[in-house]
C-alpha cells in the first residue's frame, strides 16, 4: 500500500462531470490499496474571475484582502470533491490550508511554506478517508492565523510540500495535457511529450515561463527527493517523470526558506574574450558562434546586454586553454563586420585571462530579490568589482578579477553558510548519464526589460540597486551587466539591464530613477514588449553549437537578439514580443523537438 498525494488543477475540476470523474479515478486509486491526499485548485478559470471581480472595485487592492477573496475558489472546488467522493461511498473528508496546518509566512500573496502539521491528515488517512486539501493556500505563522495564498499557481507547491511532509511514496500532478513537453502545446502544436526530465531542468523551464508546473514545487521535489509525474487527468498514460539527484537530508522545518543558496562555485579557469561595438542586426550571434561551434570551442557564459545606438557588444568566456583559438575566430569575423552596411562604429576584439567566474546556487533564490542583492553587496564591501552578471532564476554568476577569486569565495560561502569541504570547485558535468542538449523551450511573454545606462563602474552600485529593488519587492531575472565601457566625465561606466514582471515595471522604473540621482548613473528605460525565450537541457554542458544553433535560427528568421545570457543549462534570449510566437517555434524545430503526434490540450 502506498501514500501517495495527487493535485487536480482547475481545468481538471472544472465542472460538475469532471469533478466527478476525478472522484473516480481517486476512488479507483484508493481501492487500489492506496493512502490518498488529494489537492485541488479552483475550478476553471476561478481565481481569474474573481481577480477581476477586485480589480473592478479597487484599483490596487490590499494583498490581504485579495488572499482572502482567492482563497475562496479553492474552497469550492474541496467540499464539492468530498461530496462527490461520499456519493461513490468513498469515505472523504476536505479541509482548508489553515485546518491542515500548512504554516507559512504572513507575506500575502506569495507566501512560502515554513512547514506542514501531518498530525490531523495522519488521523483521518488512519480512518481509511481520502482527504481532500484546498491548494495555493496557507495560515501565517504569527498569532493572528492570517490566510495566506502562496502566488498563481500555487496548487502544485502545495501538492508537493505536503507529499514531502507526509514522507508520501510520490507526488502525481493531473493536468489537461499528457505530461510535459517539448514545449507549450498551445503555442506549438507538435510539441512532443517527454517521459522524463530532470528536476534541474524543468526549475529552469518552469521559472521561464513553462507553467505547466509552480517552480516552487519542483524546487521543494528537488530538495527533498520526492519522485514527482505529472500526468492527463483524462487518459491513462505514464506522463513524465521528474527525477532527482539523491538529496542532502534536510529539515522539514523551514521548508521553503531554510537554505536560498546550497552552493558557491568558482571557476578560474575562464578567460573572456569580449567584441565590442559590433552591428546590432539579425545574425551577428550567430555568425560568430557558428564559427567558434565549427571549432569545437565551448563557450560558458555568453552575454549580450542592450543596445547602445546600432552597435552592442557580446562578450563570452571559455576555458584558458581555448582562448588563442576563441580570439582568433572573433579577430577572423571583426573585419567583416567593420565593413558591414550596418557598421556603424569601429568593431574590436578585446580578450581578458585574468578573469574568473564566482557563483552562487539554489532553488530557493526564486522570487527572492534579496539573495542576488547580497551577493554583490558583499562583493562591494569587500572592494570587489563586478565586471559581468549573468543570471537566472537559480544562479547569479559574477565575472571578477582573478586575483580577488579567494576572497570572493571565502566571504561567500561565510555570508550564505555553506561548507566548503562539501563543495566541489567547478561544478562541472554533474549530471550523469544522457541527456539531449536542449530539452525544451520556453517563452516568457510577462517580462519587461530595465535598463540603466552608464552605471559608474566601481564596486557597490550593483549592490545599491538590486539591494533597493529587493526591498521594495521586486524580483529580478537575468540581469545583464555589459562589457561596454564609456568613460563619463573621466569615469568608467557600465550598462546593466534585467528582466522583471511586467506588473513591476514602471514601479521599478520610478525608484532606479529616484536612486540614480544619489549615485550618478545615466538614464533609466523600461520596456514592455520584450519576450524571453528560451532553451534548456542539461546535455549543453560540454556540447558546442547549442547557442549557435539557437541563434541561427532567429538570425533566419530575421529576428533580432536584444539581449543574451547564459547558464550551464540554459541559454535566454530577449527578442521583440511580437516575434516571440515566431521565435519560438522556429528554435522548436531547429532543435529537432517537433513531432507528428499532436497531444490533446484541455481535455
Ligand atoms: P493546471 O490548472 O492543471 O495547474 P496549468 O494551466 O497551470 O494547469 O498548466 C498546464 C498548461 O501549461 C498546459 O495547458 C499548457 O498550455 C501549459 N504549458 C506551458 N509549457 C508547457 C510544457 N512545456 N509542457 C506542458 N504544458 C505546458
Ligand atoms: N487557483 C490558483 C491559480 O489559479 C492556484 C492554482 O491553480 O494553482 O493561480
Ligand atoms: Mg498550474
Amino acid at each position: 500500500m502506498a501514500l501517495v498525494v495527487q493535485k487536480y488543477g482547475g481545468t481538471s475540476v472544472g465542472s460538475v462531470e469532471r469533478i466527478q470523474a476525478v472522484a473516480n479515478r481517486i476512488r479507483k486509486t484508493a481501492q487500489q490499496g492506496n493512502s490518498l491526499v488529494v489537492v485541488v485548485s479552483a475550478m476553471g478559470k476561478t481565481t481569474d474571475t474573481l481577480v477581476k471581480l477586485a480589480n473592478e472595485i479597487a484599483s490596487n487592492p490590499s494583498r490581504r484582502e485579495m488572499d482572502m477573496l482567492l482563497s475562496t475558489g479553492e474552497q469550492v472546488t474541496i467540499a464539492l470533491l468530498s461530496m462527490a467522493l461520499q456519493e461513490l461511498g468513498q469515505p472523504a473528508i476536505s479541509l482548508t490550508g489553515a485546518q491542515v496546518g500548512i504554516v507559512t509566512e504572513a507575506e500575502h500573496s506569495r507566501a512560502r511554506i515554513l512547514q506542514v502539521c501531518t498530525d490531523r491528515l495522519e488521523r483521518h488517512l488512519n480512518k481509511g478517508e481520502v482527504v481532500v486539501v484546498a491548494g495555493f493556500q496557507g495560515v501565517s505563522s504569527t498569532e493572528d492565523f492570517e490566510i495566506t495564498t502562496l502566488g498563481r499557481g500555487g496548487s502544485d507547491t502545495s501538492a508537493v510540500a505536503l507529499a514531502a511532509s507526509l514522507k508520501a511514496d510520490r507526488c502525481e500532478i493531473y493536468t489537461d495535457v499528457p505530461g510535459i513537453l517539448t514545449t507549450d502545446p498551445r503555442l506549438v502544436p507538435s510539441a512532443q511529450l517527454m517521459s522524463e526530465i530532470t528536476a534541474d531542468e524543468m526549475l529552469e523551464l518552469a521559472s521561464l515561463g513553462a507553467k505547466v508546473l509552480h517552480p516552487r514545487a519542483v524546487e521543494i521535489a528537488r530538495n527533498y527527493g520526492m519522485p514527482l509525474v505529472v500526468l492527463s487527468s483524462w487518459s491513462d498514460c505514464p506522463g513524465t517523470k521528474v527525477v532527482s539527484r539523491l538529496p542532502q537530508p534536510r529539515s522539514l522545518q523551514g521548508m521553503e526558506i531554510a537554505k536560498a543558496v546550497d552552493g558557491v562555485e568558482i571557476d578560474r579557469d575562464q578567460a573572456k574574450v569580449a567584441l565590442l561595438r559590433i552591428p546590432d542586426f539579425p545574425g551577428v550571434a550567430a555568425n560568430l558562434f557558428g564559427e567558434i561551434s565549427n571549432q569545437s570551442i565551448d563557450v560558458d557564459l555568453i552575454i549580450q546586454s542592450i543596445h547602445d545606438g546600432n552597435s552592442n557588444d557580446i562578450a563570452f568566456t571559455v576555458v584558458n586553454k581555448l582562448l588563442k583559438q576563441a580570439e582568433a575566430v572573433a579577430e577572423a569575423i571583426s573585419p567583416s563586420l567593420r565593413s558591414s552596411p550596418q557598421a556603424t562604429a569601429e568593431a574590436e576584439v578585446i580578450v581578458d585571462r585574468q578573469i574568473a567566474k564566482v557563483a552562487i546556487s539554489g532553488a530557493g533564490m526564486i522570487g527572492r530579490p534579496g539573495i542576488a542583492a547580497k551577493m554583490f553587496k558583499v562583493l562591494a564591501d569587500a572592494e570587489i568589482n563586478i565586471q559581468m552578471i549573468s543570471t537566472s532564476e537559480v544562479k547569479v554568476s559574477c565575472v571578477i578579477n582573478e586575483s580577488e577569486c579567494d576572497r570572493a569565495l571565502h566571504l561567500l560561502s561565510q555570508t550564505f553558510d555553506i561548507d566548503l569541504s562539501s563543495q566541489k570547485e567547478i561544478i562541472a558535468n554533474q549530471y550523469d548519464g544522457e541527456h539531449p542538449p536542449v530539452r525544451g523551450v520556453a517563452l516568457d511573454n510577462d517580462q519587461a526589460r530595465i535598463a540603466i545606462r552608464h552605471v559608474p563602474d566601481k564596486p557597490g552600485m550593483a549592490a545599491s540597486i538590486f539591494s533597493l529593488l529587493a526591498q521594495k519587492n521586486i524580483s529580478v531575472d537575468a540581469i545583464i551587466q555589459s562589457q561596454r565601457c564609456h568613460v563619463i566625465d573621466r569615469v568608467p561606466t557600465r550598462d546593466i539591464a534585467f528582466t522583471v514582471a511586467q506588473t513591476d515595471a514602471d514601479f521599478a522604473c520610478k525608484i532606479i530613477a529616484e536612486l540614480n540621482e544619489k549615485i550618478g548613473c545615466g538614464d533609466v528605460s523600461g520596456d514592455k514588449a520584450i519576450a524571453k525565450l528560451s532553451v534548456v537541457g542539461a546535455g549543453m554542458i560540454g556540447h558546442p553549437g547549442v547557442a549557435a544553433q539557437f541563434f541561427a535560427a532567429l538570425a533566419q528568421e530575421q529576428i533580432n537578439i536584444q539581449m543574451i545570457t547564459t547558464s550551464e543549462i540554459k541559454i535566454s534570449c530577449v527578442i521583440d514580443q511580437t516575434e516571440g510566437v515566431k521565435a519560438l517555434k522556429a528554435v522548436h524545430e531547429a532543435f529537432g523537438l517537433g513531432g507528428t503526434n499532436q497531444v490533446t490540450v484541455g481535455g
